[in-house]
């Protein structure tokens, strides 16, 4: 199997984006056939990789992650990358993580943190800087999760880019970012990430909007900034939720147009496993 850091590494001698889905497990107890159905729509576009969700948001079953990726590997012949976070996790819990993953022959993992819940101890990772090495010197292929706006529990811009370049140092081989609206906040986090010395590649994570409900959500989850012409059309097809679907996803492949061409690294949709977002987006990426 391919590393992502390879796929890179061909993406930039290419001169091109990687372009690249974030699918989540299907809900409740893994259904393998559900899960085909996901990955069997979404592998065929064609991405350089697909990473699946550890657990996020109460959707899925972290315990269903390493089963999907491998459905995605070995039945679709598509690199993958799982997720897998790490607050509340011990030295022996995440040893025996390690030890699915390989059961899973899964070779790319992104490194989280994950959100800390209150009340329950972080266990014995403070930061997800703290599992990359640990994963890095079992042989993964390891990515990390970038802020172009900075982490919501950070509020200095440079402070998060320290915590960044922390994740480098301690092995990461790739960045993916939180989803963004607004397009010049990436360009100046990547100004400011070069600066901060940030050499590894960023891709950029985008996803549609689609309701008023999740932009809400996003932003007080993400800090993400809104633009006024989001506002304006959420505003607009506030009672028509097809038309609001089809807006935000038309924004979201002028984002991802914008962004190819001015040289983004790589291009990474956040698909919430609906296959007319991923095609739409291969569509406005392949022109
Ligand atoms: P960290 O890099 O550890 O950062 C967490 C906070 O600590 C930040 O505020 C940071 O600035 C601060 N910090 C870091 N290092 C230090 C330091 N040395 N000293 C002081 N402060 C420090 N969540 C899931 O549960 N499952 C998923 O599958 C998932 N996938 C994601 C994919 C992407 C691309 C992204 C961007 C996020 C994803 N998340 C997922 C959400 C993520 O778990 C949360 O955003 C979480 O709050 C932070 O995770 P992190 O890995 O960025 O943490």
């Amino acid at each position: 199997m391919t590393t992502v850091k390879q796929l890179f590494d061909e993406s930039r001698a290419a001169s091109r984006p990687t372009l690249s889905f974030e699918i989540f497990p299907p809900k409740g107890d893994l259904d393998h056939r559900t899960a085909r159905e996901v990955a069997g729509g979404l592998a065929p576009l064609g991405p350089d990789f697909i990473s699946v969700t550890y657990s996020a948001g109460g959707c899925g079953n972290k315990h269903s992650t390493n089963d999907v990726a491998e459905i995605i590997q070995s039945d679709f012949d598509t690199v993958c990358v799982a997720h897998l976070t790490c607050a509340g996790a011990t030295a022996s819990s995440i040893a025996a993580s390690i030890e699915d993953l390989r059961a899973h022959n899964i070779e790319n993992v992104l490194a989280l943190r994950g959100d800390v819940v209150p009340g329950i101890e972080l266990g014995d990772y403070s930061f997800a800087k703290d599992i990359i090495p640990a994963l890095v010197d079992e042989g993964f292929c390891v990515g990390a999760a970038a802020y172009t706006e900075g982490h919501i529990d950070c509020i200095d811009f440079n402070e998060s880019l320290v915590h960044l370049k922390q994740k480098q140092d301690a092995g990461a081989s790739f960045f993916v970012t939180q989803l963004f609206f607004d397009n010049e906040c990436f360009y100046r986090f990547r100004d400011a990430a070069e600066k901060a010395g940030i050499t590894i590649p960023i891709t950029c994570g985008i996803m549609p909007f689609l309701s008023k409900a999740q932009v809400s959500r996003m932003i007080f989850m993400c800090g993400a900034s809104l633009p006024s012409s989001i506002i304006k059309l959420l505003a607009k097809y506030e009672d028509d939720p097809a038309s609001l679907r089809k807006a935000g996803i038309e924004y979201a492949c002028g984002q991802l147009e914008d962004l190819k061409e001015n040289g983004a690294e790589g291009l990474h949709i956040y698909t919430m496993n609906a296959y007319d977002i991923a095609s739409a987006a291969m569509d406005a990426l392949r022109k």
